[in-house]
């Protein structure tokens, strides 16, 4: 999970690994039911990790709405594009859906909010 992957397939597998992690740990507090207060404490980091897993998936989820899909130009599959550059969910070819990125090298940076576009924005109007 840790290779090169588009956002949504980042998130959600982060997501899946915390509720193991919830489980495992809630697991565990079984194992200490002599200790109630290390029970206790086990129980809850588990509780927490799996709540803030349901959290992940839901702001996957929120985030969906701002996804673009497009067809890959590379194994012309329709992917999935999360914020001005991503990578393709099947072969992770670097996409963008900024047309001034178009032919720059793949770079996170353009995905931060502190990174402006040359654009300039009139308000004015
Ligand atoms: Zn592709």
């Amino acid at each position: 999970m840790f290779k090169r992957s588009s956002k949504v397939n980042k998130f959600r597998n982060f997501a899946l690994l915390l509720v193991f992690a919830g489980i495992v740990i809630m697991y565990l507090a079984l194992l200490f039911r002599a200790h109630p207060f290390i029970m206790t404490l086990f129980m809850c980091i588990g509780f927490i990790a799996v709540l803030l897993s349901s959290g992940v998936y839901l702001w996957v989820g929120l985030l969906s709405t701002k996804i673009v899909p497009v067809v890959c130009p590379n194994c012309s599959k329709p992917t999935k594009v999360l914020g001005r550059v991503d990578l393709c969910m099947h072969c992770n070819e670097p996409l963008t859906v900024d047309p001034d990125l178009e032919g720059k090298e793949f770079d996170k940076k353009y995905n931060r909010a502190s990174y402006k576009s040359e654009e300039p924005k009139d308000h004015s109007q």
